[in-house]
């Protein structure tokens, strides 16, 4: 059997893996747009400030694949698929048929609408070789850095970036921080806690009008008339899927490619999984998720027929000296709240459960995120309020 998969990231990994561990004799291509070995996405972020050894930034050694038998084509992109003809015609010119496919595509940062973004100092962290872009105009004197998009990954990125001593601000049209990941008393908390680092300038609230500049970034305007200036912008406005190559071969996909509980798409021989795929209307955009449906689907390509279940994944930040780690539904639906909350104003620590109708749905961690992977399984197994302090949760 060939199988072919369409990049080269966690998903698609873990499902070479899961492949080859069932049958050995498949025969496992995949095919990466980026030129590196796979890598821990996720470090981007930490690798703006911090030097990498390759141990802790490439997944697996080069040995590895030839060990594992997996053929790795770097810097090949897929260009199209036949799916009459079962072949994927790639950048280079060639094409490769296959037995069963696996899209495992992932995503790319969403570029709002806004004037000036075509000018070559917006850019935006996703892959390698962004990074080391932003690192070539750092080198080059860049100094004063805009990002636009105040979410976990931009709070991240600024947060790294003002460890360089860049000077950063921080633009979000939402009136309040991290909204989906903490209510307004966390929110205030942390807010304090980033207003004292002096570092990173952060304005909520505000709608940009355009970026300036002739022929390369001098500044943002909002539309309530500031003006920041600036030489450089960093996009972080949230996950657009890479989905093209499967909506042109006629995949069922509207903002992700749409998938079973097996990671199959509306092709009984294609899969899909990670950041591209779309189970239950649920599009992750996070590690773990990838990892398991990556997993998921390969098994059901070697024939084993594992099922996808939806889980309740946790978000989490490390910024500003501090960490937060946020799950499930923390009071933003309708409904009546029970809410268990702990503070230490010392420390900056700050908990709180959300119950409903007696049963854990949600919870917060900020400045302690030691009981975090406690928290995510009791808001996964939905815990009573006595089953959450058996496990150590309810601070006194
Ligand atoms: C800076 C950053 C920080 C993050 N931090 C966290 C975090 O702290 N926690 C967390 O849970 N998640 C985090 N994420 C998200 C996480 O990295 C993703 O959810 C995860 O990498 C998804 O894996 P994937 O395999 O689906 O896709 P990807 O990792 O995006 O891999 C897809 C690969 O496919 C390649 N590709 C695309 N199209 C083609 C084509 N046509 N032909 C060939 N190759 C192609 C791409 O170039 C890419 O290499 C972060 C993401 C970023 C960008």
């Amino acid at each position: 059997m060939k199988i072919v998969m369409i990049g080269a990231g966690i998903a698609a990994l873990e499902a070479a893996e899961a492949i080859r561990s069932r049958c050995q004799d498949a025969e496992i291509h995949l095919f990466s747009r980026e030129k590196i070995l796979p890598y821990r996405r996720p470090a981007l972020t930490r690798m703006i400030s911090q030097a990498t050894t390759d141990e802790q930034f490439f997944l697996h050694p080069e040995t590895y694949y030839r060990e594992k038998r997996m053929q790795l084509h770097l810097g090949i992109e897929a260009a199209s698929i036949n799916r009459q003809h079962k072949t994927v015609f790639l950048s280079d010119g060639s094409s490769t048929g296959y037995d069963k496919l696996l899209i495992a595509t992932g995503g790319r940062c969403f570029i709002p609408p806004i004037q000036g973004t075509e000018l070559p100092q917006v850019i935006t962290i996703r892959e390698k070789d962004q990074l080391d872009t932003l690192h070539e105009y750092i080198k080059n004197g860049t100094k004063n850095i805009a990002v636009i998009g105040g979410g976990l990954l931009g709070l991240e990125i600024a947060d790294n970036l003002s460890k360089l001593d860049m000077n950063v601000t921080v633009l979000e049209a939402c009136p309040a921080i991290l909204p989906r990941q903490l209510d307004e008393e966390g929110a205030a908390i942390l807010a304090k806690q980033m207003n004292a680092s002096h570092k990173v300038k952060t304005h909520y609230g505000v709608f940009i009008s355009h970026i300036y500049g002739k022929d390369k970034v001098e500044g943002i305007q909002t539309q309530n008339e500031q003006n920041i200036s600036c030489e450089l912008v960093i996009i972080c406005a949230g996950l657009k899927c890479n989905i093209e190559i499967a909506a042109a071969a006629g995949i069922d996909a509207g903002r992700a490619i749409i998938v079973n509980e097996h990671m199959q798409t509306s092709d009984p021989d294609i899969y899909a999984a990670g950041d591209c795929a779309s189970f239950n209307n649920c599009c992750y955009g996070l590690w773990q998720p990838a990892k398991e449906q990556g997993n998921v689907a390969g098994a059901n390509i070697a024939g084993e027929p594992l099922e996808f279940n939806h889980n309740m994944y946790g978000a989490r930040l490390n910024a500003f000296g501090t960490r937060l780690f946020s799950v499930g539904d923390i009071g933003q639906n309708d409904g009546e709240y029970q809410k268990v909350c702990s503070k230490d104003d010392l420390k900056n620590v700050y908990k709180k459960m959300f119950f409903k109708n007696r049963v854990l749905v949600g919870g917060i961690m900020l400045g302690d995120v030691a009981l975090a992977p406690k928290l995510e399984k009791a808001v996964a197994e939905g815990y009573t309020l006595e089953q959450c302090d058996s496990a150590g949760l309810i601070c006194r």
